[in-house]
């Protein structure tokens, strides 16, 4: 493979930077030409494609967001929308893609890859929902944005007596509720993997605050329901007011992480190297702090599962 393209679509996600650093790095590396999609699969429909070189990746390892930006593209779902995109990629002579991005984005590169032209995924997401890796890249920053906030909210809590919500993005995974809730040592976590009970919840609160426990946070993946309901789902069945906060697209900024940049850079050069042996058509991974690949078609077959094991922990902890 002489020339290979990469784009980041979908939600941005913080590290996605780091990934196409070393995607642009360890292609030229090996002598291999690469260009940039700009815009996600609409800038691939529209040719908004040009030649990345070493420099042009300098001093964005650091930043959130992504300099090749991502967008949502409906056009790209049908058969004549995919259709354009390979025209221009050949147009452009590149005959390989890595895509960087959540599940939807997956389903574009697996599109691409059955029309016969051969992508590798990137799992780039904060919500850490992809199959065949135990880390997406972002949910790690995304993490410790949240910890910083309940960290602050801990602190204003503990002052005043009172009952704090936070809601945090998760429409179908738990994993950044519970991760968050785990390391902000949350008395209550709520994930869209598993049913609640109200009851058993204001009566957990309630203990709690007759042995003199002076605040309660707890955490509410936004696909379970909203901050704001909860609070008064809970109002309903006890007297205690609560203080909702609903973090939103704070979560989805900022620095990435140092695990985030080296995850990133592992599963760029990966990808890269995949496509140099020819093998598209992979979805690159972690497990057990080994990169793995699966067929993109497998891998998207397969369900992202929350870790129960963990949220098992989770509930034994906040007694
Ligand atoms: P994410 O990748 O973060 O999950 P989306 O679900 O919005 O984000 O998907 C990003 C883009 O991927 C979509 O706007 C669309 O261009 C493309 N995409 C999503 N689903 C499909 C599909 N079934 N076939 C082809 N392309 C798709």
């Amino acid at each position: 493979m002489k020339r290979i393209g990469v784009l980041t679509s979908g939600g941005d996600a913080p590290g996605m930077n780091a990934a196409v650093r070393a995607v642009v790095r360890k292609a030229i590396y090996h002598g291999v030409e690469i260009y940039g999609v700009f815009g996600g699969y609409a800038g691939l429909i529209s040719g908004n494609i040009r030649k990345l070189e070493l420099g042009s990746v300098g001093d964005i390892i650091h930043r959130g967001g992504t300099f090749l930006y991502s967008a949502r593209c409906e056009e790209f779902k049908t058969k004549e929308g995919q259709g354009k995109g390979i025209e221009q990629l050949k147009k452009h002579g590149i005959e390989g893609l890595v895509v960087i991005g959540g599940d939807g984005s997956y389903m574009g590169a697996k599109a691409l890859t059955e029309h016969g032209f051969p992508c590798v995924g990137i799992p780039g997401t904060i919500d850490n929902d992809i199959p065949g890796t135990e880390f997406t890249i972002g949910f790690d920053t995304a993490l410790n944005t949240v910890i910083d906030a309940i960290d602050k909210i801990r602190d204003t809590a503990s002052s005043h007596d009172r009952t704090f919500v936070i809601e945090v993005m998760g429409r179908n995974a738990g994993d950044i509720a519970l991760w968050a809730g785990l390391a902000g040592g949350a008395e209550t976590i709520l994930i869209p993997e598993d049913e609640y009970d109200m009851k058993e919840i204001a009566s957990r609160l309630k203990k709690g605050h007759e042995r003199g426990k002076k605040h309660s946070i707890i955490i509410v993946a936004e696909g379970v329901m909203s901050g704001y309901e909860f609070g008064k789902q809970l109002k309903e069945e006890t007297d205690f007011d609560t203080r909702v906060t609903v973090l939103g697209h704070v979560q989805r900024g900022g620095t990435p992480t140092a695990f985030d940049r080296v995850l990133a850079s592992r599963l760029g050069a990966r990808a890269v190297e995949l496509l140099m042996e020819g093998r598209g058509g992979r979805a690159v991974g972690i497990e057990k702090n080994q990169m793995v690949d699966y067929d993109i078609i497998e891998a998207l077959a397969k369900k992202h599962t929350v870790d129960l094991n963990l949220y098992k922990l989770s509930k034994e902890l906040s007694i």
